[in-house]
């Protein structure tokens, strides 16, 4: 009885994988940094909230993760923007994420849908294979630091690319993303690997020598926790930082309001005559707000001052 218990234990226990959370480690005798992530619910959010169809999902998902990549190595209230744009139907996929791990996006079409014959997502089809990728770093800096590389519609060797040129660390990065029958998520994540300065060969090496496991990221997501692949990548890996990620839109109506303060009073004069309240939607979580004309009056008379 006790066999049979513990055999079942095992079967459950091993179809339970955790998600929606990133880890940071260090690994290879501390010359490689790794992230980890798997984390369908943000991406889920975003899918019901903007109703983004499958191909559109898929692609959000990967720039959500690289957004999330780019954040980790965030500290404090820093955050990060990204803009990919390869000139594809799906346009631009904006992404903001910060050091906490909360993370929010939406894509220029949300209705994009192309399946190959084996019914897999064409993500070279929705994402198009020219155009810019543009990381906006907020770092409380006087100005904002902003970098712009090649979009080319693989969105991992672009997001690779971009931390070679902009940031001169070479990176891999190896992404995964599944949307089911019901056009939700199941996995969205994938792994970062960086060379850090003291790197040597060898590591260049050992990390080659791990591209099958790379590669596989969509099947060891569903199959596997991130601490087991991380396990699988390097024997000496050790976990410095893990952040639970989620969905999360700071909107609020003030915003919008300081917003309406930038428009012209001759604007502002015309929406008021015409006597209707006005909506507001916010583009990354889709929140609206309604103005009154009193309110709208109000926001005039605060420009008058
Ligand atoms: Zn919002």
């Amino acid at each position: 009885m006790i066999f049979i218990f513990l055999k079942q234990y095992v079967i459950i226990f091993s179809v339970i994988i955790m998600k929606n959370y990133l880890i940071k480690a260090l690994a290879f005798k501390e010359q490689v940094r790794v992230f980890l992530v798997n984390a369908p619910d943000a991406l889920n959010e975003a899918i019901k909230r903007h109703d983004i169809w499958p191909s559109s999902a898929s692609c959000l998902g990967k720039v959500m993760t690289t957004g999330l990549f780019l954040g980790a190595n965030l500290k404090g209230e820093e955050a990060v923007t990204v803009k990919y744009n390869a000139g594809g139907p799906v346009g631009s996929i904006i992404v903001d994420a910060d050091a906490n791990g909360n993370v929010r996006g939406y894509v220029g079409a949300n209705h994009i849908n192309f399946v190959n014959n084996d019914g897999g997502l064409n993500e070279k089809m929705t994402l198009g294979d020219n155009g810019f990728l543009d990381v906006i770093k907020d770092l409380h800096l006087k100005d904002l630091f902003t970098s712009s590389v090649e979009a080319t519609g693989d969105i991992a060797t672009d997001f690779s690319k971009y931390y070679v040129e902009s940031e001169q660390t070479p990176t891999l990065i190896s992404l995964g993303t599944l949307i089911d029958v019901n056009n939700l998520a199941i996995i969205n994540g994938g792994v970062l690997i960086q060379l850090l300065p003291n790197a040597t060969e060898d590591a260049i090496t050992y990390i080659e020598s791990k591209y099958d496991i790379l590669k596989k990221m969509s099947t060891l997501l569903q199959t596997h926790a991130l601490e087991d692949i991380l396990d699988m990548l390097f024997d000496d890996a050790e976990i410095v930082g893990k952040l639970d990620i989620k969905f999360l839109c700071p909107c609020n109506k003030d915003r919008f309001s300081e917003g309406l303060l930038t428009l012209s009073k001759k604007d502002l004069e015309e929406m008021i005559e015409d006597g209707k309240p006005i909506e507001t939607i916010c583009h990354y979580c889709g929140e609206r707000y309604e103005f009154s004309v009193d309110e709208l009056k109000e926001i005039l008379n605060k420009k008058g001052k």
